[in-house]
């Protein structure tokens, strides 16, 4: 009988993401899903240091599992992610009972980690950096998925910014981009598979491909283009399609030509994620396209324009504010003003019809003030954003910011200017939420709501949840609402965390996929 595994996930998409990497690699080894504790031989951890308290999560559920793998000796336990990355030996010293603890850069190991724990006893293997292969990027690794009709795509791993509160450079290293074609290769395989909406994933996803341009450019010149050309293309005939044929005497970028003219105008190398949008976006069968995170000071008009210009991608922007005072966004090393923002902002919002904005705010920022906080109120308002992720500052050990314990902000000063603020972004989602009644919006089926399962849900293109009357399932249009159907709702009611809608028309039943098993990744 095939061994059982079960993946429990701590932290955000590229976690999630890289859980269903690692649920496809013990899958590929022969091993079962299960979603059952007790049924599983092999418990993976994956781990996340960003969230508040991850530790003292990660510690908890270990104590719990040792209990289990007293009764049962043959259950494995492993944890990776980037609380390993950062914690490496300490997790071994205070959780004997792990067999094997991985990082951020090579979870492809997992299996290799575990067999080689039942011969040889408790191991850990951390890597420094990502090795410069296919293994980098998680997406390259087999998968398991959780949803058939969208999907993660990683196109980049690591970060270069330095901002004074994330761990993520220290966990994740520089930035390194995947090659254009294997994006490609991907998703068209996402595509043949039913897949209808993907979600780019990276750090930074507006710098994508600063680094992979130089190290092409240095490879042309180094003569080893065609190695690059066979990277870059994945393989796949179909994504070689995408890739624009290039002069032979040219310099070049991945998806356009390196011309003189170009060189000239543009010595310093580009970034080309407005390229990946485009080709992402043209991939036959992709009828939604997202991304997470852009950072506001990469975020460039080429993108904008490919955003406003290729139908496929959705008039979603999340761009985290973080602070709107220019004192505390310096001190956040976040490498822009408030104004510089806003008038981004204005630009995306000039080109991109239609275009929904969210952000992510931390209040109580080491040394923020009453003037600071009170910018932040002004930037938000001026911002008018259709939601946002609110946090309460907390200290990540290994971050400058940690460091500022002089300059913390007392807890309950906080909790005043969290409510504060929590009242100007609810007042703006809603009255953008009171602008789309009586419109009728495309939505993609997620599922019957999680509260009141007489409704369905679904998200519409600005990414906005959808609640309304579930259809008699005898009727075949109720029949017909699974997952990833596509159906167009008027919206009768808003609130400032989602909207309610009545059914007007089914629009598009997706074709049975052979990815439809769920797999037991579950979100701690
Ligand atoms: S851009 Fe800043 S917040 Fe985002 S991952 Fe990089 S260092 Fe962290």
């Amino acid at each position: 009988m095939a061994r059982k595994f079960l993946v429990r996930t701590f932290g955000c998409q590229m976690n999630e993401h890289d859980s269903e990497r690692l649920a496809g690699l013990l899958a590929a080894d022969g091993m079962e899903a299960t979603e059952e504790l007790e049924q599983a031989d092999v418990v993976v951890l994956n781990t996340c240091c960003i969230r508040e308290n991850a530790d003292n999560k990660l510690y908890g559920h270990l104590g719990h599992l040792k209990a289990l793998q007293d009764r049962r000796p043959g259950l494995q336990i492993a944890v990776g992610g980037c609380l390993a990355q950062k914690d490496k030996e300490l997790i071994q010293a205070r959780a004997g009972h792990v067999d094997a603890v991985f990082g951020t850069h090579n979870l492809d190991q997992v299996v290799q980690l575990l067999h080689r724990a039942r011969h040889e006893g408790p191991v850990m293997e951390i890597l420094d950096h990502a090795p410069l292969d296919e293994g980098a990027f998680t997406s390259a690794l087999p998968v398991r998925r959780n949803l058939a009709h969208a999907a993660w795509v990683t196109i980049q791993v690591g970060c270069d910014n330095n901002c004074a509160f994330c761990i993520v450079p220290a966990v994740r290293g520089v930035e390194a981009s995947r090659p254009f074609g294997q994006v490609l290769a991907e998703v068209e395989a996402l595509a043949e598979a039913g897949t209808a909406e993907v979600t780019l994933l990276g750090q930074n996803v507006n710098s994508y491909g600063r680094d992979l341009t130089t190290a092409l450019r240095a490879s042309v010149l180094a003569g080893t283009a065609a190695w690059v050309a066979s990277a870059h293309t994945g393989g796949s005939p179909a994504a070689t399609a995408h890739v624009v044929r290039l002069p032979a005497d040219a310099a070049y970028r991945v998806g356009r030509p390196w011309t003189a003219e170009v060189q000239e105008a543009r010595p310093r190398a580009r970034a080309l994620f407005a390229d990946l949008l485009r080709a992402v976006g043209s991939v036959p069968g992709i009828s939604r396209v997202r991304f997470t995170s852009p950072h506001p000071k990469d975020l460039r008009p080429d993108v904008m324009a490919a955003m406003a210009e290729t139908p496929a991608v959705c008039e979603h922007l999340h761009l985290p504010l973080q602070a709107g005072s220019d004192r505390t966004l310096a001190a956040m090393r976040r490498g822009y003003t408030a104004q510089r923002y806003l008038d981004k902002l204005a630009a995306a919002r000039a080109v991109i019809a239609d275009l929904a904005v969210t952000t992510d705010i931390i209040v109580g920022f080491p040394g923020e003030s009453e003037a600071d906080f009170q910018a932040t109120l002004e930037v938000v308002a001026a911002a008018e954003y259709d939601g946002a992720y609110t946090f309460v500052f907390s200290p990540r050990p290994g971050t400058r910011a940690a460091e500022m314990g002089d300059q913390f902000v007392a807890d309950d000063v906080v909790k005043e200017r969290f409510a504060r603020l929590e009242v100007v972004v609810n007042r703006s989602a809603l009255a953008k939420h009171r602008a789309r009644v009586g419109l009728i919006e495309e939505i993609m089926i997620e599922g019957p709501s999680k509260r009141d399962p007489s409704r369905l849900t679904g998200r519409t293109r600005q990414h906005k949840l959808v609640h309304f009357p579930r259809p008699d399932p005898d009727d075949p249009a109720g029949a017909a609402l699974a997952p990833g159907a596509l159906a167009r709702v008027r919206i009768t009611e808003a609130a400032p965390h989602h909207l309610v809608g009545e059914l007007v028309e089914l629009l598009h039943v997706p074709r049975p996929s052979s990815r439809r098993t769920r797999i037991p990744v579950i979100a701690g």
